[in-house]
């Protein structure tokens, strides 16, 4: 499953908020573990201390070896000690013999009888211990009563402090910073995701969407956000986008018309184009046929063209073809079509037309085109500019378009072989 962006952006940052509290509590548990060592380590070197003062004062007043144990049993029954032996070295060994509970039990023991002071964290049934063994060194007061030499390592005092208080103290300490580490992560999870949303995660998807609706059309779409923060000026860009898109879209709207209407317009006398009059005719053949209505198609040639032309040049040719297909377009209706066919021929379409009705319009054109002062027309085979004109009907003279304007053209030949200026139908 594809994680969307805001869902990764949460995550991420729930992530590193656990990592980091997981980081403090890891290192805050590790540096107290150590004081704790420290501190233990520290007291049961005291203890030592105080029990070797304990055995020494005992000694110097003449106690013997049942005051020592009797001492040394005290000193285990106090409370947070969890030990306390007596090790015998090798004097003590030969001059009064050792117990099972004096002889060294370890290698902390042994370094201690070497005469190595030696410090340990130990653990008892799971509890942790911090472990302090002293050697003895033999001074010339001992001598009195033991035999051994000065500097000779008598024995040893190994004393256990148990750290279970101090560590409980921890485990408490670990209990509330994980509390209050959960509840910070909470609230700064919370706050992070209003303030990631606010930021980030809404502007982002108010993109989106406006991408979309504007992608889809709407061009008058805008992103309404106004909280002030940096990403918003990405917003404003993306509104002057938008804004710009739409004056862009508006221009090239206006443009695609105007080429849309230069691709079906003649451009020497502003009517329709061939092209545009085939794609009409195919409508009027649809709509004529739906509706079982007549329509009619005027072809309109004028006459002996080529010899004004080649008297008055092609510009005034020109002028006059433009001034007659002025004079052809004035006298339609606003329903009907005209276009230049070619050359000097025009053609109309003349919707819900019957043959009688376009008989009339046809004779009009010819009319208006004979009633017309054509520039130097005088000189024109019968003193005028005149067109001939044909007629044909959909469907009573063909029931195709194509048709219909062959069969106007038929009519528009016949026209021109009966002597021109006039009209014919199919
Ligand atoms: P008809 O009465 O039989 O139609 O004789 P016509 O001379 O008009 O016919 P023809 O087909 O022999 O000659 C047509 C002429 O129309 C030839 C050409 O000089 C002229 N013509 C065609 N297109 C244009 C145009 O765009 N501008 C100008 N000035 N003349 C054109
Ligand atoms: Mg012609
Ligand atoms: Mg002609």
């Amino acid at each position: 499953m594809e994680l969307r962006f805001s869902h990764k952006l949460v995550f991420l940052v729930a992530f590193f908020m656990i990592a980091g509290i997981g980081f403090t509590v890891w290192y805050a548990v590790t540096q107290e573990t150590r004081l704790v060592g420290e501190i233990g380590i520290h007291e049961a070197s005291r203890a030592n201390q105080m029990a070797f003062e304990a055995l020494y004062t005992s000694m110097r007043y003449g106690g013997g070896r049942n005051e020592n144990r009797a001492i040394i049993k005290r000193l285990n029954d106090v409370k947070n000690i969890e030990e306390v032996r007596v090790i015998h070295g090798a004097p003590l060994v030969k001059q009064f013999g050792a117990e099972e509970d004096e002889l060294p039990v370890d290698d902390l023991d042994r370094s201690a009888l070497a005469g190595i002071p030696v410090e340990a964290i130990e653990k008892i049934d799971g509890r942790r211990v911090a472990r302090f063994v002293m050697p003895f060194i033999v001074k010339e007061e001992c001598l009195k009563c033991h035999k051994a030499r000065i500097g000779e390592v008598n024995g040893a005092i190994s004393v256990k402090i148990s750290l279970e208080e101090y560590d409980s103290a921890i485990a408490g300490a670990i209990k509330n910073i994980i509390i209050s580490g959960a509840f910070i992560l909470a609230v700064s999870l919370a706050l992070s995701i209003v303030f990631l949303f606010r930021v980030s995660i809404r502007p982002i998807s108010e993109l989106q969407k406006a991408a979309r609706i504007i992608g889809g059309g709407d061009l008058d779409y805008r992103i309404d956000l106004r909280d002030g923060f940096e990403i918003n000026r990405l917003v404003d860009e993306f509104n002057t986008m938008a804004e710009r898109l739409k004056q862009r879209t508006n221009e090239l709207n206006v443009l695609n018309k105007k080429l849309e209407e230069l691709s079906i317009t003649d451009g020497l006398t502003g009517v329709y184009n061939h092209r545009y009059f085939y794609a009409r005719l195919e409508e009027e053949l649809l709509r004529a046929s739906r509706h079982c209505k007549p329509f009619a198609v005027i072809m309109a040639d004028i006459d002996n063209f080529k010899s004004y032309n080649d008297t008055y040049g092609h510009r005034n040719g020109d002028r006059v073809l433009r001034d007659v297909a002025s004079t052809i377009k004035a006298t339609l209706r606003v329903t009907d079509l005209m276009a230049r066919y070619g050359g000097e021929e025009f053609s109309v379409i003349l919707p819900e037309t019957d043959k009688k009705g376009a008989i009339i319009i046809a004779e009009k054109i010819r009319k208006n085109i004979e009633d017309r002062d054509f520039p130097n027309e005088a000189t024109q085979p019968g003193g005028n500019l005149t067109v001939s004109v044909g007629v044909a009907t959909y469907p009573v003279d063909a029931k195709t378009g194509d048709d219909v304007v062959s069969q106007a053209d038929l009519a528009l030949y016949r026209a021109k072989d009966m002597g021109r200026n006039r009209i014919e139908s199919a």
